[in-house]
């Protein structure tokens, strides 16, 4: 089965996913991750029919199957937080309708991180973030939602199997909901990527492995436990090629897609420029080869 890799890309409201699928094909990749729209707030354009048809014919032609396409939501979205209830209603009516934008767009995943644990105790948190998600699955059909696995920066939840388990246990509906990993987040919490098998034995052992959808591939700026969340160039960081290229390539997750958060590369001063192209060729190939000068 061929490597499913991509990065993400921009989703402007003058090219829309036409734009992203043009991005995506530029790196060689056959999948993609996108925002619909800033991450910092609700506005949203309307999505236009035309270009998401030209954009289908594309993806068609360059090998992008639409089932392995990411969608992310927004940062500002913070279901653990329930201290203002219109506030927490405003986020799930918004969260729905961008379920609706996922699934008219023709995708079925959307990444969301599930909060961070503020006015209130990490049970707390944990239990708004699955009384969110099950009013907004009551609203919508469906598109799933997968949840990032984060880096403990701040109060952030879902920054062990446990939490993630924790969320997942009071949702009703599994069939929709799913988990998304970060190997930079997965460093930063105190996860050992070098033994990601006996990351992935307990992970099955608690939530079942075919519960992971998704894996954001970064190195990481920062030594393991940090909890700090700043995502490096694969190989120029912490974790290292070597341990990165294991994951991409693990048996057990055979057909999920993986998908690059690596910074733009702007050293020496130069323009900058995306990596996406070498992080991908480099995984393609099993061998490290230097892009940076
Ligand atoms: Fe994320
Ligand atoms: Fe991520
Ligand atoms: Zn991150």
């Amino acid at each position: 089965m061929e490597l499913i890799i991509g990065s993400h890309v921009s989703f402007s409201s003058k090219e829309q996913l036409l734009g992203s699928v043009n991005e995506a094909l530029s790196y060689n990749a056959n999948t993609f991750m996108f925002y619909t729209g800033s991450t910092q707030s609700t506005q949203r354009s309307v999505i236009n029919e035309e270009l998401t048809y030209e954009a289908y014919k594309k993806m068609v032609e360059g090998g992008i199957n639409s089932s392995n396409v990411i969608v992310h939501a927004p940062y500002i979205v913070n279901f653990a937080n329930r201290k203002d209830e219109d506030k927490y209603i405003f986020y799930v009516n918004f969260f729905s309708e961008e379920l609706s934008r996922v699934k008219t767009l023709g995708f079925d995943k959307i990444v969301l991180h599930p909060g961070s644990a503020v006015n209130c105790s990490r049970e707390e948190g944990l239990k708004n973030i699955s009384d969110a998600i099950n009013l907004v699955f009551e609203k919508t059909s469906e598109t799933k939602i997968l949840l990032e696995f984060m880096a403990g920066k701040g109060n952030e939840l879902g920054t062990s199997i446990d939490e993630l388990k924790q969320i997942i246990d009071n949702i009703k509906d599994k069939e929709r909901i799913r988990v998304c990993l970060d190997t930079c987040h997965m460093n930063d919490s105190g996860i050992d990527i070098n033994d990601f098998d006996s990351f992935l034995d307990s992970f099955d052992s608690k939530i079942g492995i075919s519960y992971i959808s998704c894996v954001h591939v970064n190195d990481s700026k920062n030594i393991i436990g940090s909890h700090k969340d700043r995502h490096e160039n694969i190989g120029y960081g912490t974790i290292g090629f070597d341990a990165l290229n294991k994951v991409v390539h693990n048996e057990r997750l055979k057909g999920i897609p993986f998908i690059l958060e690596t910074p733009w590369v702007n050293r020496n001063e130069k323009d900058e420029y995306p990596p996406y192209k070498f992080e991908i060729d480099n995984f393609r190939k099993e061998k490290f080869i230097d892009f940076i000068q």
